[in-house]
């Protein structure tokens, strides 16, 4: 099993006005790969302190995540190993601006396509079939991003395709700049019927899927049985996750208390599969997938040889720490 990669990013601040920023004198103080609650004299509050593989602070670029985080799961992807990373965070605290970035610093899907179409391009001795699909699963319905006629698809299993989504729309696609067009297209779709898409964006968990196949140009009888003749296939999925707030704080009820219980639910389900995943060894035991559709649909990229990476986006506000604290601890879970 692969170890998990663990992050935290700490956006910039959105707060203008610096006395609404501080409150009680709290912030959070990002030193390498630690993330500690200190008071504004500068005591660290005991106790408060973690440390992941990487902590990244506002200053931090999407390339510079990009690069320590996750282009080690795309090169092995290429290479026929499956993959997931994860944006994971309360509404607000930077997840999109992760994964998809700003018009100035693309973000980890946009770097990660062109990256994978780089290395094909490079890798002239196979050829390769690439698909891609965008789904959303929102109160556990799974919607189709390419196709706004496909709703509430259903996950079957079969013993030649594995876990999949029925009727998820596919295309098979040749060029960076024909994905990231697919994707528009998808994020357009979204808006369709929706007077408030950011809500309901951060409302849904977000996957976007590549399947990588590729097999040896020269179909040359060799007599090795090296591995370089195998048809490989990998997936790899990058996930904006729906935003991790507390229900009750939010004072909601009717349609948001549905949502927020699904996304609560779904998201301690994704916890603990992860942290039986980390755990490893014997004494991990069964591992629950099958309890809720994201980790379903994951599953078969999530585990096993698959490089798993999850980004914990936090915001730095003195009111966020109740919240803030709760992703520190989910990251800590998933070590
Ligand atoms: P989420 O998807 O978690 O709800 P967003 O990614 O939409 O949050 O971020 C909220 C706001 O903060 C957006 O305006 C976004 O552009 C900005 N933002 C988030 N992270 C960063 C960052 N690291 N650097 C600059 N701006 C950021
Ligand atoms: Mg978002």
């Amino acid at each position: 099993m692969e170890k998990i990669c663990v992050a935290v990013r700490v956006r910039p601040s959105t707060t203008t006005n610096e006395e609404e920023s501080v409150v009680n004198g709290f912030h959070w103080k990002v030193e390498s790969n630690r993330i500690s609650l200190n008071r504004s004299h500068g005591t660290p509050i005991s106790g408060i302190s973690f440390a992941f593989d990487h902590v990244f602070d506002q200053d931090c670029s999407n390339v510079r995540v990009y690069e320590l985080l996750t282009r080690d799961i795309i090169h092995a992807a290429v290479e026929g190993f499956n993959g997931t990373a994860f944006a994971y965070g309360q509404t607000s605290s930077g997840k999109t601006f992760t994964m998809n970035g700003s018009e100035n610093d693309p973000g980890i899907i946009q770097r990660a396509v062109r990256d994978i179409f780089e290395k094909i391009q490079k890798t002239s001795d196979r050829e390769f079939l690439i698909r891609v699909s965008y789904m959303e699963i929102y109160n556990e319905d799974i919607n189709d991003l390419f196709s706004v006629e496909n709703q509430k698809l259903q996950i079957h299993e079969s013993l030649d395709r594995g876990v999949f989504v029925a009727g998820l729309r596919e295309e098979i696609v040749n060029s960076a700049d024909q994905v990231l067009d697919l994707i528009q297209l998808g994020e357009a779709n979204r808006h369709f019927g929706h007077t408030n898409m950011n809500a309901r964006s951060s409302r849904s968990h977000t996957i976007f899927r590549m399947v990588i196949e590729s097999k040896r140009k020269d179909n040359k009888p060799s007599n090795s049985s090296s591995s370089d003749d195998a048809i490989r296939v990998s997936v790899l999925n990058l996930v904006d996750l729906a935003g991790s707030e507390r229900v009750a704080k939010t004072g909601a009820g009717g349609v948001r208390l549905k949502e927020g219980k699904h996304i609560n639910k779904s998201l301690m389900i994704l916890g603990n599969v992860i942290n039986k995943l980390s755990e490893g060894g014997k004494q991990r035991g069964h591992i629950p997938y099958r309890d809720s559709k994201l980790t379903r649909i994951l599953q078969p990229a999530l585990g096993g040889n698959a490089k798993t990476s999850i980004i914990c986006t936090v915001a730095p506000e003195e009111i966020h720490i109740e919240e803030t604290k709760g992703t520190l601890q989910f990251a800590s879970r998933a070590k």
